[in-house]
């Protein structure tokens, strides 16, 4: 099942449980817990008195009262002081515990801030590392619909070298819809390697185009792409951050056909090349254009063979782009 990051005030997301960055008390304090108890309202202290505390990186769950969640779980996440204190198996362990709550109860989805990354003081980027890799080693075993919820942008930064190489890409690659020939030029001897057709025909045509293929519907090539790279399904569709749900849907239907983001998330999961992917997109009825940045991106991403999908999906997070898979 997917997982995805949004921008918004947790308060307002809809999923069957939300996680509160509490503290030990349990009783309310600033930040998202302040948030969390003032949507939920005065009943939701009640139950927490209750409780008996919390210990850190531990998580006790309450009903969602007047927030759009039936659980809220509270857990505690570390405070920063300066990484040599265990904060790293903390933190990771609030994402743990609070997600097996969340199974226990039945929830088949859930919303996180980005704990300790407040007062706590937990450097964001590191925040998010251990919470995607507490997420994707619980997603491994386990089906979930999981979002982190981050209120700005900046918490979502990649490794900084990272981002420079794509800012970079997009500069050297990226071709307005309107460039002129000049531009073209330039684009065509950057490409031209990768691509048969003149600049015009990649931004709506298919790159490579195989006659042989020309029956053979998104559905049908995905399984022979599955078939052919040695893999299972479970194994592609988690890689891909495709729900179960929806990957049995285009199985099940010859003529599916899906979001691009979909198909390029199954281009990820297969590993395929940008022959491979322009490809496989041309049976959904889609191209990987220079003209469209959410494309460039991928295509960094391809060319460089980095097919760790949250990683791609951080950088296109923090260049404003739509996430695949999810
Ligand atoms: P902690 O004490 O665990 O650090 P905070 O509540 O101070 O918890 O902050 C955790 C993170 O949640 C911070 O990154 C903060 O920017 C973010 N945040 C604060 N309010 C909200 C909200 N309403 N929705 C989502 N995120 C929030």
């Amino acid at each position: 099942m997917p997982f995805r990051i949004i921008r918004n005030d947790i308060t307002k997301v809809e999923a069957d449980a939300v996680v509160n960055a509490a503290n030990c008390s349990l009783l309310g304090g600033g930040g998202v817990d302040g948030a969390i108890h003032r949507a939920a309202g005065p009943e939701l202290l009640e139950e927490c008195r209750t409780l008996g505390g919390c210990e850190t990186g531990q998580a006790k769950i309450t009903k969602g009262y007047n927030m759009p969640c039936r659980y809220i779980i509270h857990t505690v996440g570390p405070v920063w002081q300066g990484g040599g204190s265990g904060e790293k198996e903390l933190l990771y362990s609030c994402y743990e515990k609070s997600l097996q709550l969340a199974k226990e109860y039945g929830c088949e989805s859930v919303a996180f801030p980005l704990i300790s990354s407040g007062v706590y003081g937990y450097p964001k980027d590191k925040a998010l590392q251990v919470a995607v890799s507490a997420i994707t080693d619980f997603m491994a075993e386990n089906d979930m619909d999981i979002t982190m919820v981050v209120f700005d942008k900046n918490a979502v930064s990649v490794s900084e070298k990272l981002l420079e190489n794509v800012r970079k890409y997009i500069d050297d690659n990226y071709v307005e819809e309107h460039s002129d020939n000049a531009v073209r030029s330039t684009f065509v001897a950057a490409f031209s390697k990768s691509y048969e057709k003149m600049p015009e025909d990649v931004c709506c045509a298919p790159a490579s185009f195989s006659f042989d293929k020309l029956d053979e519907s998104f559905s049908q090539a995905l399984l022979r792409l599955i078939d052919e790279k040695g893999m299972t399904d479970v194994q592609v569709y988690k890689k891909a951050n495709i729900d179960r749900r929806l990957f049995s849907k285009i199985r099940s239907d010859v003529n599916y056909k899906p979001k691009k983001q979909t198909a390029v998330a199954f281009a990820i999961a297969l590993e395929l090349d940008i022959p491979e992917t322009q490809d496989l997109l041309e049976k959904a009825g889609y191209t990987l254009s220079n003209s469209i940045k959410f494309d460039v991106i991928i295509k960094y991403f391809i060319e460089n063979r980095n097919y760790n999908i949250y990683e791609i999906n951080e950088t296109l997070f923090s260049f404003d782009q739509s996430l695949i898979g999810v």
